[in-house]
């Protein structure tokens, strides 16, 4: 009988997800508590980032969205 090793386990955050949604969704295959990124049964790797980091991108690309936006109306068009 083999000794289990614990697997760390970790998932992609859901905006990390790309196709196909089954691999991308595969758990990291490496054992609890290594160090570096995340790596799945494909040899896929992943980082986790800052949540604060997320945050702030998330809120420049909307801002920039929502500018846009307006910029086409003032334009007479739709970008
Ligand atoms: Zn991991």
């Amino acid at each position: 009988m083999t000794p289990e090793i614990e697997v760390c386990g970790a998932r992609r955050a859901r905006w990390q997800e790309t196709p196909p949604l089954v691999a991308a969704r595969m758990p990291c295959a490496l054992p609890a508590g290594h160090d570096g990124p995340h790596q799945d049964a494909l040899a896929a790797t992943w980082a986790d980032l800052p949540a604060a980091l997320v945050d702030e991108v998330a809120v420049v690309v909307t801002a920039d969205a929502v500018r846009c936006a307006f910029a086409a109306v003032d334009d007479g068009g739709v970008r």
